[in-house]
């Protein structure tokens, strides 16, 4: 039986860019978002193997804490030919710096030692895995993807991470060079386009009422 969010919500990240998208997605349906870092909570390590292995441990970990409901996401870029890295480790690619023209030129020199250069060899996804954790051991988990095929050079300033090496299916677009808008595509212009935005859609299903 799922679980309605009624009440306020942490949201389990110490990421300003994270914790603002995430309080524009759940504006419309009147939840205050607190986050981990004015709660002062701290951060949990990401010993998980998987996407929402990680995203629980954050959202569980911030729920015993606060006595609160708790939101987390874990996301990152997959890419096939490379076996699936970076995976999970997608933020640690770009080390301590946050150098993601770095990560890209890496993903890019891995791909050309393995001849990947046309689009059917250079096929990516980035998922989201986000989990709601209350402080009495209910979750809610759900994950969602975007499928896409990287460019190189890449294209566009707008986003984070490796946006503008990514080009997802049916558009002509990267992600660097869309809107954030267009780059979620939530309703009700659209059923979400972005691996956060799809994932969001099928959180808000489950467990959110609309104002
Ligand atoms: P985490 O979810 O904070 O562990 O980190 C996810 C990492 O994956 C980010 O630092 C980015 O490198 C990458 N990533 C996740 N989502 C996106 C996206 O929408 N665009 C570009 N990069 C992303």
């Amino acid at each position: 039986m799922h679980r309605r969010i009624t009440e306020r919500l942490v949201i389990a990240t110490h990421n300003p860019g994270k914790l603002a998208e995430m309080r524009e997605l759940l504006a419309p349906y009147g939840i205050a978002a607190v986050s981990a870092g004015e709660l002062g909570l701290g951060e949990p390590d990401e010993t998980g193997d998987t996407f929402q292995s990680n995203a629980r441990i954050k959202a569980v970990a911030a729920a015993q804490v606060a006595k609160l409901p708790a939101f987390a996401d874990d996301s990152g870029l997959v890419v096939d030919a490379l076996g699936g890295q970076p995976g999970i480790y997608s933020a640690r690619w770009a080390g301590e710096t946050k150098d993601f023209n770095a990560a890209m030129a890496r993903i890019e020199r891995l791909l050309q030692e393995r001849d990947a250069t046309t689009d059917d060899r250079r096929k990516a996804h980035f998922v989201s895995a986000l989990c709601v954790a209350w402080p009495d051991g209910h979750l809610e988990e759900v994950e969602a993807r975007v499928d896409g095929t990287l460019v190189w050079p890449p294209r566009g300033t707008a986003g984070f991470g490796y946006d503008p090496a990514f080009l997802p299916d049916g558009h002509t677009r990267t992600f660097g060079e869309m809107t954030s808008d267009e780059k979620h595509g939530l309703p009700p212009r659209g059923m979400g386009l972005s691996h956060r935005a799809r994932a969001f859609v099928k959180l808000a299903e489950i467990c959110l009422d609309p104002r």
